[in-house]
Order: structure tokens, then sequence, then C-alpha cells
């Protein structure tokens, strides 16, 4: 089966507890001499088998790498392994998971190949909080539950407030509302872009 590594983590000497999304859920792994491995890295997407260890964690096995075309380009992949430690955070107690998040990273990586890093991951979490529910689309401020007029102000998790009401960064009404019908960031500007993925920064 395939998945993406979402975390790794030491045990003993040299042994590594994994986490793999693969389409249908989170999955705890354990590796010996995980070190040794350098297929095992945050982000990277494998083909690989389980053996069942009914006394602990099924094992991780015939790992084989899938590499990505922008594997070599150090920006990109440091953006990318940002965004999957952030992911983990986010999923990290769920066991079973809709495809969703699966397919998301797979649309991710095609997207990597030709287009901004930071500006696929701002659609990306777009996505994400509109299938977990979580877009409010209605600009009613988190903060004083009035509507807001004019700029909106986003704090973590795209949550929208008064520019008086917290501490956030500001966006015209219309390019936000652009943001949101189109799924596609493409009417911000650099610094806007650079601002939204600080908010994503601070957790999904
Ligand atoms: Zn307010």
């Amino acid at each position: 089966m395939q998945g993406f590594i979402l975390h790794t983590q030491k045990v003993k000497d040299e042994d590594l507890i994994v986490y793999i999304l693969s389409p249908k859920m989170l999955i705890k792994t354990y590796r010996f001499y995980g070190l040794r491995h350098s297929s095992i890295l945050n982000g990277y997407k494998i083909d690989f088998a389980l053996e069942e260890n009914p006394s602990f964690l099924p094992r991780l096995k015939d790992v084989l790498h899938l590499n990505f075309t922008w594997i070599m380009q150090r920006d990109k992949m440091f953006i990318w392994q940002e965004f999957i430690r952030l992911l983990f955070q986010h999923l990290k107690d769920a066991e079973t998971l809709e495809k969703f998040y699966f397919l998301l990273l797979e649309d991710c990586v095609k997207r990597f190949e030709k287009q901004n890093p930071k500006r696929v991951i701002i659609d990306a979490y777009l996505k994400i909080l509109e299938f977990e529910g979580r877009l409010r689309k209605d600009f009613i401020c988190f903060s004083c539950d009035e509507k807001i007029q004019n700029d909106i102000t986003l704090i973590r998790a795209f949550l929208p407030s008064h520019n008086h009401c917290a501490l956030g960064y500001n966006f015209e009404e219309k390019k936000i509302k652009d943001f949101y019908d189109n799924k596609n960031c493409g009417i911000f500007n650099d610094e806007e872009i650079q601002n939204l993925y600080n908010l994503i920064k601070e957790g999904l």
C-alpha cells in the first residue's frame, strides 16, 4: 500500500515509530533500525507493507520511496515538511480518516511541480477548513459577534474579526471572497500570501 510519512519518533537506539497517512487511516507502525534507511523521512511518499505483530505495533517493511520531481529543491522541501508537521499535529489523534487528506497531499505534490509552494499550501488549507466545516464565510466577528464591514482581519484558522477586536492580518473583503469562492489564492500579492502563510504556521 501507499502512504505519506507524517511523523517519526526515535525509540531505543535506532528503531523508529513511524506514522503513515494512508487513504483510510493514520497508521502507527514500528520500524527496526530506522536510521539506516534514509527513505524514512517526514513528508516522503512510500510504498510499504505491514507485518502484523499481535503484541505490539505492526512492523513496517518493504519500504520503497516514491520520489517527487521537486525533492531536491530545498525551499520546496522545507515548506512541504513544515506543512506535514502541522498536518500531523492536526491529525495525530485520529485513527480512521476520510480519503480527503491523502488525496489532498497527492494533489499538493503535483501542484508543487509548477506552482509557488506557499500558494499551494494556502489553497490546500482552505480546502481543509471547508472539508471540516470550519470555514467562516459569514464575516461575523468571532470576538464581538457583529458583522464586519470593509476590511477583514483574519487570525489563526482564518477566523474573521474586526481590526480592533483581534491581532491578525488585514485583507480586503473582496479578495477574501474571491479566494473562498474560487478556492484559489491567486488574487493575493506576495505580502498577503506571506501573511496567510504565517497564520497557517500557527496551527491548522
Ligand atoms: Zn469585532
